[in-house]
């Protein structure tokens, strides 16, 4: 493309909340022919609710929440803002955390009075040696719903099931239709579970889904797209894809999201929806169109 059609375009994708970082990402988003997403906050609100508590035997439920939010308190995760609202919701008093550790998608654990809490995935339970078995039948009927399951342990033992929604975005489903008639395939990668990712992959429309990614397998599975021949954008907004964002011909952060992801990326959308990348991609086309 000519030097003007690129200032042309990056002034009218600026005018739009699309920010391209340069004139290449400008032109190699026209070649893109798969598009990755983050679920959490990309297609969906990214504001989950607490929808569901399930006590393991001998445990009592307002005990159990207050335990985890108290933990929550202290993390920035999306799903520990849906503990802390959902005791909030309930007058639950929180109490004094000590030896607080968070890991990195998986959970969080510390002590809470006297008791070691814990609250995560399968993973989290098997890394602390939470044998959580009696719960894992309740779990995948949680996930088939397309909700988040987390599991709760007290003193090394499975304390219940807790459950969270998360809205998927009014503007989302129009979004990947757009994106579709783009000629783009369309990829969901989360760290949630294959389930929960399956039901709202299903319910979208989307067409391949990366499950239970750890955040640093992210870039990886970008690369597994590559070596098959795609050309890849990946869209996120945490600190965990700023790898794969760098990786991928084209990283579009999400405006909303972490300075780290933006700084890695091609492209910045101010406002953190599909829209943005809709609008990037007709940008363009239409600049190169021009020029040809
Ligand atoms: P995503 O990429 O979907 O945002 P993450 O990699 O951040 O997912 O987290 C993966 C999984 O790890 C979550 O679905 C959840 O089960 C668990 N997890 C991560 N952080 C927390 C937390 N603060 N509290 C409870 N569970 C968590
Ligand atoms: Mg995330």
């Amino acid at each position: 493309a000519t030097p003007m059609s690129i200032m042309v375009a990056t002034g009218r994708g600026a005018g739009m909340g699309v920010l391209f970082r340069d004139a290449e990402a400008i032109e190699v988003f026209r070649e893109v022919d798969t598009l990755i997403v983050d679920k959490t906050g990309t297609l969906t609100e990214g504001r989950p609710r607490l929808v569901a508590i399930e006590p393991a035997e001998d445990t009592d439920e307002n005990d159990l929440l207050g335990a985890i939010a108290s933990l929550e308190r202290a993390s920035e995760h999306p799903l520990a803002e849906a503990i802390v609202e959902g005791a909030k919701d309930r007058d639950i008093e929180l109490s004094e955390v000590s030896d607080f550790d968070s890991i990195t998608g998986q959970g969080v654990h510390g002590k809470v009075g006297e008791r070691r809490v814990a609250l995560g995935n399968r993973k989290l339970m098997e890394t602390l040696e939470v044998d959580v078995g009696a719960l894992l039948d309740a779990a995948e009927a949680m996930r088939a719903k397309g909700r988040t399951a987390m599991f709760a342990a007290f003193d090394g033992r499975a304390a219940g099931l807790i459950g969270v929604a998360d809205p998927i975005k009014d503007s989302t489903p129009e979004a990947i239709r757009a994106l579709h008639e783009e000629g783009l395939e369309i990829v969901m990668m989360t760290g949630d579970s294959e389930t929960t990712a399956a039901a709202v992959a299903r319910e979208l429309g989307i067409d391949q889904v990366f499950a239970d990614v750890a955040p640093r397998d992210k870039a990886d599975k970008v690369k597994e797209l590559q070596q098959r021949g795609r050309t890849v954008a990946m869209a996120g907004d945490g600190i965990n894809d700023a790898p794969a964002l760098a990786q991928a011909q084209v990283g579009i952060a999400m405006g909303t999201g972490t300075d780290v992801a933006m700084e890695s990326a091609g492209v910045t959308l101010v406002k953190g929806n599909l829209d943005g990348i809709v609008r990037a991609r007709r940008l363009s086309r239409a600049t190169l169109a021009n020029i040809r």
